[in-house]
């Protein structure tokens, strides 16, 4: 099983997932890396998973689903590209040999949906969480409140802490200068900050993270934590309990 993040547009990435000629993309904005990339690796397209209804997101299904015959899967709730198989948390998805979970992760749309692949002997689990979670942040509350955000963050915090986490977007740099605003005195973030300010500079991707890092170094994961707290409420005295810090770290990255 190999798992591929291919670039797209100027900072997503596609997900790509194969084993035995057969593959899995999540979240093909466009078509044509993922064309590319089935050609050169002599893949045959079985499954599109789709977590939200925005275009950097659904841009390429259609031309995937035209050149391959993959069939599509993405949110119950949500509108997308028909025909597809909608899907809400609980449901399962399987697909090369593979089963893929799906968890309810409403706040940056209403219907976002994540994708949890547990079993996969030779490699860790895997999370496709779209623009739910970034290395270092979150997406932005285009359609949910804070508590749900916090509640989705949540769902996905409880994942075993090896999962690699595969976000939608490279946006560590900037989610990480943020990050250590907040905790400026965060020893792993400030270790981690290093880490990828060096893979960037090499052009190499700081993707997929995983679950134990992003518990000690994301801010939006930590809104229980002394000094996030602080914090929030440096930037709004008014915020209280883990939505309202959640809501204040949100708007402060927003103007950051
Ligand atoms: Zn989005
Ligand atoms: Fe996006």
């Amino acid at each position: 099983m190999k798992l591929l993040a291919l670039p797209a547009f100027s900072d997503n990435y596609i997900w790509l997932l194969h084993d035995k000629g057969r593959a899995v993309v999540v979240d093909p904005g466009q078509a044509q890396p993922v064309l590319d990339a089935l050609a050169r690796e002599q893949l045959q397209l079985e499954a599109i998973l789709v977590t939200h209804h925005h275009d950097d997101h659904v841009g390429g299904v259609q031309a995937l689903r035209e050149h391959t015959g993959a069939s599509v899967y993405g949110p119950a709730r949500e509108r997308m590209p028909e025909p597809l198989t909608r899907l809400q948390g609980g449901d399962r998805v399987q697909a090369l040999g593979l089963d893929f979970e799906v968890i309810d992760v409403p706040g940056h749309t209403a219907g976002h949906i994540a994708y949890f692949c547990r079993v996969a002997n030779d490699m860790a689990p895997m999370l496709f969480c779209g623009d739910t979670l970034f290395s270092g942040g979150c997406g932005r509350l285009f359609e949910g409140t804070p508590a749900q955000m916090l509640a989705s963050l949540d769902a996905l915090a409880a994942l075993p802490g090896a999962t690699q986490v595969c976000c939608a977007h490279e946006y560590t740099l900037a989610n990480l200068r943020f990050a250590l605003a907040v905790e400026p005195d965060n020893g792993d973030l400030i270790r981690y900050a290093a880490l990828c300010g060096d893979k960037r500079s090499k052009n190499l991707s700081t993707l997929p993270s995983n679950m134990a890092l992003e518990l000690k170094i994301n801010p939006f994961l930590r809104t229980r934590c002394a000094d996030v707290i602080a914090a929030a409420e440096r930037f709004d005295p008014s915020a209280r309990g883990p939505s309202g810090h959640l809501a204040a770290l949100r708007q402060w990255k927003n103007q950051f």
